[in-house]
């Protein structure tokens, strides 16, 4: 059907709907008659598939070479198949392991969509509704306001100069003007898509005024579902730490290839070609790639990152990119909008001034688009209920004045004209409009002012009275709108900004606290303790935005408060070099967000901005780190933001940052607890090579990387954060994987290791034989192996602070403890318990050697220790 061709009430009983909306069973019933309103989503890959794609890796693809040729010799020499059985189990474990990470990752992804899910104003029963977008059914009502994404597509009811931007569906980006009315196809009987004004469409976006539209198809039957058959899934996207670690394994994978090489080729040489010596030099190359390689690492990353998301937004704060989590952390610069999220956006009116407070009263109430609800309470914009409560409480209550004065136009509020108006037909037939705002907004429109009863001109005196009781007002923090109105002999003739809001008689003042919220005050405190500069910035009069900045501690001295005039003034490069005073911007309007944000940037400072509003996307997507607001906040801002604040709050931001410095801490944790033993792993193997003995087969080595070492790993992960997690400076964004000492942290915990598993095994053949010699031993095999896993519980615990002394942690670090006792139970399992040692070819070994090999193990906590207390002494 060609809805644009027809009169909406035509469309209406079509869809068997009215302007009331469905009532909630119908919509449920329509609800599962067209199904959900959602594009079908691309395919999801499949577990098997994933299974298979793990098993590509290069490293596992070396591993099952390796399995296949020892289980060729196995069964040309008749031996057992148990090393081919060991690196089957554990490339299996590996890539099940891998697999169920990967679908955890995505859950935690999809609940985050789920809380960021679409929702939109819809009419069900007469009574209006904020519903998840996918509840959208055809002949539902929806209320459309700038800033809202169009939720499916539909017929206008009705236009208040509403404006959108289809640029998704037609590429045209300027903004469309729609209308209600019915359109003419001419002789054509067909309208381009990009001409159907009184259509709305899914996927454009609301970029001014106001409307409703009736659903006419949702889904797949949208223009949209159309066009776009599958959602385009969105690509992997990996933070820049996942893009070093891969560089670094790809790095570490061709290094070891070229040494395996070598090796491989040497040792024939050297031994001459028999098919044991290449199977003996083959495993000597397996182990050392097995060794150097960090199997778990990238795992472990992502489960961290994943586990990270997920508990921040139990804190509020919903990741939109994963990038993000990583750049919270490098945080330098929090700009934030004042009204809700530095304070509470719960106004309410407490001060008036002007002569005739009735009028003045009724005048704000007209000019709101907040309505009372049942109750009376006033349901809407803070700013606007609050002074349609104000009105009611003053004896002219809504209700009433928009029977008796019917709204029939409107230039809509918007923000860079910091004001708004309406236009009513009185009982008489004659129009009055109603406009309020900014109170220097709409003093320079105001040519009369109403004094005692009447319209009087407007005076010097009148307007300086006007603005000392606009500076008195919001020097107690209060703020502040004025309100004009103008009458009219028939209906103005145009609905423009200009022509309205000029010539207007000025009414009065109304004040309103917006009580910060309490809890920003000590979120302040520790955004500046963790050395970041909060900058606060309000469309606000300056005044106002001054005495809430030194309640919250924002300005302070030294700092200064600016407006956006002031800053249009400056060039940029003026701007640079005064950027770093500035604690507080005042009557700024959304273009001057973005200069805000990119000056800092020029500064190489890493800047996160919050935004609510439809123009505010451009500063939100400039900022390292964009802030959508979860309650105020419009659909565009949400869409393009990084994160997005489900409470609105000042201090979720700060709760985000601390969680994305402690997550990027664990993971270098975890990053260098995971180093220090491939690097201890390789040098083990290499010193006994040289020496001419095995001291670790290849399926020890892939045994500890791959089973044992990952529990601590992740356990690190889970990591608190360490005491002076927001005591100190932020991170370097550029910093790299070995950035802080990490590579010579390292380089000497890998020597240590080493150290210890070495000697572990040469003190297993001295009390297996009785003399020390260098030999290949069994009993030393078997001791290096448990020194070996135990080192690497124990270090695990060093791990728990880079820096700091273990003995000084506050908390307890329960995962560890499991990952502990976990890897204790299967390092013994596979010593002990026959079947399994035998199929590794351990030696049982006594107690002694058993208390020995453990004893060994400890010995790294001492030595870190050590080394940490002296780097503490010269540091
Ligand atoms: P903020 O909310 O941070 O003050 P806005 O850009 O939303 O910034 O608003 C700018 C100014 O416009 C406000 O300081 C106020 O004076 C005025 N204003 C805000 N909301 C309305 C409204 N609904 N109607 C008229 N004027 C408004
Ligand atoms: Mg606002």
């Amino acid at each position: 059907m060609k809805e644009y061709l027809e009169k909406s009430s035509k469309i209406l009983d079509e869809l068997q709907t009215t302007e009331q909306g469905l009532s909630e069973a119908e919509a449920a019933r329509r609800l599962s008659e067209h199904g959900p309103n959602r594009l079908a989503a691309g395919k999801k890959k499949s577990n098997l598939q994933r299974f298979f794609e793990e098993l590509k890796d290069p490293m596992i693809l070396i591993l099952l070479a390796a399995a296949l040729i020892s289980g060729i010799t196995s069964a040309y020499e008749g031996e057992s198949y148990a090393d081919v059985v060991i690196i089957l189990t554990v490339v299996i474990i590996n890539a099940v392991l891998g697999v169920l990470q990967e679908s955890k990752a995505e859950k935690a992804i999809e609940a985050l969509q789920e809380i960021a899910a679409a929702t939109s104003k819809v009419m069900r029963g007469g009574k209006m509704e904020v519903k998840k977008s996918e509840e959208l059914v055809p002949g539902d009502i929806v209320i459309l306001e700038a800033g809202d994404a169009v939720p499916a597509d539909g017929r206008i009811l009705e236009s208040a100069s509403m404006k959108i931007e289809e640029a998704a569906l037609t590429g045209e980006s300027v903004p469309v003007n729609k209308t209600a009315d019915v359109l003419n196809a001419g002789a054509a009987s067909e309208v381009p898509l990009g001409d159907r004004k009184n259509m709305v469409y899914m996927g454009s976006t609301v970029v001014y005024g106001r409307g409703r539209a009736v659903i006419t198809g949702t889904g797949m039957k949208t223009e949209m579902g159309k066009i776009a058959h599958v959602l385009t899934q969105s690509a992997d996207e990996s933070t820049p730490l996942q893009k070093r670690l891969n560089q670094l394994s790809k790095i570490l994978s061709v290094m070891v290839l070229a040494i395996c090489a070598v090796i491989f080729v040497v040792g024939i040489l050297k031994e001459g070609v028999t098919p044991q010596n290449i199977l003996n030099t083959f495993m000597v190359a397996v182990s050392l790639a097995v060794a150097a390689i960090p199997e778990g690492l990238a795992a472990v990353v992502t489960i961290v990152l994943s586990i990270g998301v997920t508990k921040m937004s139990k804190r509020n704060a919903v990741i939109r990119k994963l990038t993000a989590v990583e750049t919270l952390g490098c945080t330098q610069v929090i700009c934030s909008d004042k009204t809700g999220t530095l304070t509470q956006n719960k106004m309410t009116v407490v001060k008036h001034e002007g002569s005739d407070i009735k009028r003045l009263v009724s005048v704000m109430a007209l000019c709101s688009d907040a309505e009372p609800d049942e109750n009376g309470e006033a349901v809407g914009e803070p700013t606007e209920c609050a002074l349609v409560n104000d009105a009611q409480k003053e004896g002219c209550p809504k209700k009433s004045l928009s029977v008796q004065y019917p709204r029939v136009g409107e230039a809509p509020f918007d923000s860079m004209r910091k004001r708004m108006t309406t236009i009513h037909r009185a009982n008489d037939g004659t129009y009055f409009s109603c406009t309020k705002g900014a109170p220097d907004e709409i003093l320079k429109r105001c040519t009369s002012v109403w004094r005692d009863g009447r319209k009087q001109p407007m005076t010097e005196a009148f307007r300086q009275e006007i603005l000392s009781q606009n500076k008195a007002m919001a020097d107690q923090a209060l703020r502040v709108l004025a309100a004009a109105g103008r009458a009219w002999n028939q209906m103005p003739s145009s609905q423009e900004p200009d022509f309205l809001e000029q010539d207007l008689c000025f009414l009065g003042l109304c004040g309103m606290i917006d009580p910060v919220r309490p809890e920003v005050v000590d979120a302040i405190r520790e955004c500046r303790g963790a050395g970041i500069r909060p900058v606060m910035i309000t469309g606000d009069h300056k005044d106002t935005a001054v005495a809430i900045a030194k309640e919250l501690g924002i300005l302070e001295a030294g700092w200064k408060a600016v407006t956006g005039a002031e800053i249009d003034q400056l060039s940029d490069e003026e701007l640079d070099r005064r950027i770093e005073e500035y604690a507080v911007y005042a009557r700024v309007q959304p273009e001057h967000k973005v200069r805000i944000v990119d000056a800092w940037k020029r500064k190489g400072r890493i800047t996160a901005m919050t935004g609510d509003g439809v123009n505010d996307a451009p500063s939100i997507k400039r900022a390292d780190i964009g802030i959508g607001m979860g309650i105020t906040g419009t659909d565009v801002t949400k869409n393009v933001a990084d994160m997005v604040l489900a409470d609105d709050n000042f201090a979720t931001i700060i709760a985000a940052v601390e969680e994305g410095r402690r997550i990027y801490d664990n993971i270098r944790k975890a990053i260098q607890f995971l180093l220090a033993s491939n690097l201890a792993e390789v040098l083990s193997i290499f010193c006994a090579t040289l020496m001419g003995f095995t001291i670790l087969n290849p399926v020890h080595l892939l045994w500890i990387n791959l089973i044992t070492d990952c529990f601590p790993a992740l356990a690190l992960g889970m990591e608190d954060g360490e005491a002076d997690i927001m005591k100190r400076p932020p991170r370097n964004a550029d910093d790299g994987i070995f950035a802080d000492g990490l590579g010579f942290d390292v380089a000497f915990q890998g020597i240590v290791i080493t150290v210890l598993t070495l000697a572990s095994y040469f003190i297993g053949h001295y009390l297996e034989a009785g003399r020390w010699e260098i030999v290949n031993s069994p009993d030393g095999m078997s001791m290096a192996f448990l020194t070996l896993s135990m080192v690497e519980i124990f270090h695990s615990f060093n791990m728990r602070s880079r820096k700091g002394s273990i003995f000084h942690m506050k908390h307890q670090n329960k995962y560890l403890w499991g990952a502990m006792a976990l890897s204790f139970v299967l390092t013994s399992a596979v010593i002990y318990i026959p079947v399994l040692s035998s199929a590794f070819g351990f030696e049982r070994i006594s107690a002694l050697e058993y208390d020995v090999a453990i004893g060994l193990g400890l010995l790294v906590i001492p030595a870190v220790e050590i080394s940490k207390w002296i780097r503490r002494k010269f540091a």
